[in-house]
């Protein structure tokens, strides 16, 4: 068997064994027989053809097979291991939110993430924004874990191995929206850990990395029959991602708009709609409450007592951060005035993830350097009411703004005499 003999089968659109996806993902990980260039055409094949979901069943399992497993030890039986995990989208910092919030709810929540895929951020570059560390062993992570009752990590040469080497060459070969892909990457993540829970946030539309409610829907089937095949039990929320989520796009903006909420200084409405949602079912099915009134209880308590936002603390610096507000300064930034009075409406959420990619928050090549401090700070959201003139919208970069960048979010702003209508975030939730 050899590399090129796969890449010309899945050209044809044949269906792969599992012994060829298990040569492929294990040859790849040690990167002798199998290089960048070829796994790259053979993920193109793969995004262009498709992958059953058999195939996608072996690929998961030969990303979880090449893994070391990381089992969190609970401090108590009674503990429960919840992981919350988005397929990403312009502005989504949920998980940095949940996860104090849970654990001041009395959950634990180990997690790994990811870095960026194209125009969405990852996890891992926003937590990264303000020094923390995810590349642990198993021993530091359950030190953390046994500190704080929740930690991130990302996928390193023993953790998901596979998915560490795949994620960021499909970042830079356009092939991050394929459903099998998503399917085994995601889930591989979810598998190697000993969480009780896993929750899924499948976003949908231009924001998000898949921009149909069909294709979405059929990713959602896809990773449910996966799942059952790997004997494995997940929650699938499909949220709308058609506007940014909250007001900022870009790393350190992005921690500072969670520290916000978290301190309830500054609270997005479509933000508080979906982390109120997710604490909800979260805290429904893992039998803490019965109802949504005695979950919006708790949900109010833990932030109106900043308990949530002391978990956040503690947990940034056990990871090796420290989160100072002061600390951001960017060298250039630009103000987007009003041209008119009205209501304003972003026309496209993809172009600004690109602009924000554009002004250093994310990567084109594999080795490029993300600028923590780039970005996009939403003065108004979609839909509010603005005077001409005033500030909708702030861009910043450690490097010189091109007037290109500014013409490309200028374009992509328009006023309308009334709000438009948006879609529901919560589009549909699926169990399996
Ligand atoms: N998030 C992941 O972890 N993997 C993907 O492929 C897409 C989103």
């Amino acid at each position: 068997m050899n590399i090129l003999e796969i890449i010309e089968k899945k050209k044809l659109n044949k269906k792969l064994s599992s012994t060829e996806i298990n040569y492929f993902v294990n040859e790849y990980i040690k990167g002798e027989k199998v290089q960048d260039y070829q796994a790259s055409s053979l993920l193109m094949a793969m995004r262009l053809n498709g992958l059953s979901v058999d195939e996608t069943y072996y690929l998961t399992k030969a990303f979880v097979e090449t893994s070391e497993l990381y089992t969190f030890k609970k401090n108590k039986p009674t503990d429960i291991l919840i992981d919350k995990h988005s397929s990403g989208g312009v502005g989504d910092k949920v998980s940095i939110i949940l996860l104090p919030m849970l654990i001041a709810l009395g959950l634990c929540v180990p997690k790994i993430s990811g870095k960026g895929l194209g125009h969405t951020g990852g996890t891992i570059d926003k937590i990264a924004a303000v020094g923390m560390k995810s590349d642990y062993s198993l021993k530091q992570a359950n030190q953390i874990f046994a500190k704080v009752g929740g930690v991130i990590m990302q996928q390193t040469k023993d953790l998901v191995p596979a998915d560490n080497k795949l994620y960021a060459l499909r970042d830079v070969s356009g092939t991050v929206d394929a459903p099998g892909l998503m399917t085994s990457s995601i889930l591989s993540k979810k598998f190697v850990v000993n969480s009780d829970y896993i929750f899924i946030d499948l976003k949908m539309g231009e924001g998000a990395l898949l921009t149909d409610l069909k294709q979405t829907e059929a990713l959602a089937q896809l990773m449910l029959a996966v799942a059952k095949k790997m004997k494995r039990k997940i929650s699938i929320s499909i949220t709308n991602m058609n506007q940014p989520l909250g007001q900022a796009i870009g790393n350190f903006l992005e921690i500072q708009e969670a520290v916000d909420f978290l301190n309830q200084t500054s609270i997005a409405a479509d933000l508080k709609t979906l982390i109120y949602s997710f604490v909800t079912e979260i805290l429904i099915a893992t039998k803490k409450v019965k109802t949504d009134q005695q979950a919006l209880k708790l949900i109010e308590g833990v932030l109106a007592s900043k308990k949530a936002l002391a978990v956040f603390n503690k947990w940034v610096l056990a990871q090796g951060g420290k989160y100072d507000p002061q600390s951001f300064k960017p060298k250039y930034q630009y103000q987007c005035l009003a041209k008119k009075s009205g209501y304003i409406n972003y026309v496209s959420t993809h172009e600004m993830g690109i602009i924000a990619l554009l002004l250093g928050a994310g990567r084109k090549t594999k080795t490029d350097v993300i600028d923590m401090v780039a970005g996009i700070y939403l003065n108004k959201q979609h839909n509010a009411s603005v005077k001409k003139n005033e500030v909708i919208a702030t861009l910043y970069s450690s490097n010189k703004i091109q007037p290109d960048v500014i013409k490309r979010l200028e374009k992509n702003v328009c006023y309308v005499a009334r709000p438009t209508k948006v879609q529901p975030l919560i589009l549909k939730v699926l169990n399996s």
